[in-house]
């Protein structure tokens, strides 16, 4: 299978072939399609798999069509457990979205206030975040999740193995229930599983 067969917008071919990439990986050719299809999904996959394009190319072609939701929050939400995971992710999606307009902003902990504030404060298609900060600019109203239409959790058992399970899930409460999640993690098993029947609606399960 190819990129072009998975139905990819043509500037994100354009950034796929400009990083050099020639087929899907496993875990893409498996996951891209049902995430274009609007199904949750929960995926295991270890970094190194090329797991980040997984879910970074279902969410540029997702925003390649209008926001069916005024306002300037945005539209899709990656949660990863580590600032330097949320950095890799955001280097990704601008690499992929370079061809495209899409807005993209992390928000990590560890850092000062104010840019992140203003950052908030403009438009944005994508945002990159780890949960604890994430919560505390919830608690001063500066996040509007009202746009929101994908939810990523990336290396969800991390994310639950560094005790972010609360807020992982007071954040998914504050966006729109309509919303599409999908939850990639080392594990699918126990906890993993308990958060993902909390939080995916009917999702497909890959395992590569
Ligand atoms: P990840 O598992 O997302 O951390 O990706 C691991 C590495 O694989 C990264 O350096 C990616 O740039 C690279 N990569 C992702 N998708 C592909 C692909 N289809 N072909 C070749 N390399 C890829």
């Amino acid at each position: 299978m190819s990129f072009q067969e998975l139905q990819l917008a043509e500037p994100l071919l354009r950034a796929i072939e400009a990083s050099g990439y020639t087929n899907p990986t496993e875990i893409q050719r498996q996951a891209i399609p049902v995430a274009l299809e609007g199904r949750d999904l929960m995926a295991s996959a270890q970094t190194g798999t090329g797991k980040t394009a997984a879910f970074v190319l279902p969410a540029l072609q997702r925003l390649q069509s209008p926001a069916p939701v005024k306002g300037r929050g945005p539209r899709v939400l990656v949660l990863t457990p580590t600032r330097e995971l949320a950095t890799q992710v955001q280097d990704a999606i601008k690499r992929y979205a370079r061809f495209t307009k899409l807005r993209v902003g992390a928000i990590v902990g560890g850092v000062p206030y104010p840019a992140q504030e203003r950052l908030l404060a403009q438009p944005l298609d994508l945002l990159v975040a780890t949960p604890g900060r994430l919560i505390d600019h919830m608690q001063r109203k500066r996040v509007d999740f009202s746009r929101l239409e994908l939810l990523v959790l990336d290396e969800a058992d991390r994310m639950l193995d560094m005790g972010f399970i609360e807020p992982v899930e007071q954040i998914a409460a504050a966006t729109p229930a309509n919303r599409q999640t999908l939850l990639f993690s080392a594990t699918l098993e126990g906890s993993i599983a308990r958060l993902a029947a909390r939080m995916l609606r009917d999702p497909v399960r890959i395992q590569v």
